[in-house]
């Protein structure tokens, strides 16, 4: 329902809004019945926020916030949220994601790591994909000398299509630098992230 509040549609939402309404009559709905007067628009509007990370980049997200660091420990972060669209069908996979990195003289203020998770998210993926998106941007933003980074997912494609088991979890995993190439620092963030789940 408008509202004062809801500010007028720009030309990309009025041009979205009007092919929702035509994939609503095409799936033999009636878009001016009341409870669908204001879809369009809000689905418009919602796709729009769902990939915003079209139009991020990972500098952008970041804004700046790499600190100085003497320290080259591992820095492990559990449990990011992820919410990602599939490209294949448009529904929604979402889960966890785990990112771990060793630094070489530089680190990410923390929020920033969630931030850059989101914007690789925010777009039409596949969850392999998107895990290496990440892991690169964080090896790129810091010049870390190792990186890693899993995800588990659930997968509405597979879910409410009934393709797999409906508790099916997909596990995505990249390693860069060291995380690759050092079995003990990749065995390090690996007891890292499973810690967690014996919890
Ligand atoms: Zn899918």
């Amino acid at each position: 329902m408008p509202t004062e509040k809801t500010p007028s549609p720009s030309p990309g939402e009025e041009r979205l809004a009007a092919l929702v309404r035509e994939l609503l009559l095409e799936l033999g709905e009636d878009p001016s019945r009341e409870g669908l007067r204001g879809t369009p628009l809000r689905v418009a509007r919602a796709l729009r926020f769902l990939t915003r990370g079209n139009r991020q980049t990972p500098a952008e997200v970041v804004g700046g916030a790499v600190f100085e660091s003497g320290s080259n420990n591992m820095v492990v972060l559990r449990d990011i949220e992820v919410y990602s669209l599939c490209e294949h069908h448009l529904l929604p996979f979402y889960g966890r994601c785990h990112v771990g990195y060793i630094a070489r003289g530089q680190v990410l203020g923390i929020s920033k790591i969630a931030r850059i998770v989101d914007c690789f998210a925010a777009r039409l993926q596949i969850q392999e994909r998107l895990t290496a998106e990440i892991a690169r941007a964080i090896r790129d933003t810091v010049d870390a000398e190792g990186v890693g980074v899993v995800m588990e997912c659930r997968h509405l494609c597979m879910m409410m299509r009934g393709v797999e088991k409906q508790n099916s979890v997909l596990t995505t995993s990249s390693v860069l630098g060291s995380f690759h190439s050092d079995a003990s620092t990749r065995a390090e963030f690996m007891n890292l992230v499973q810690m967690h789940h014996s919890r």
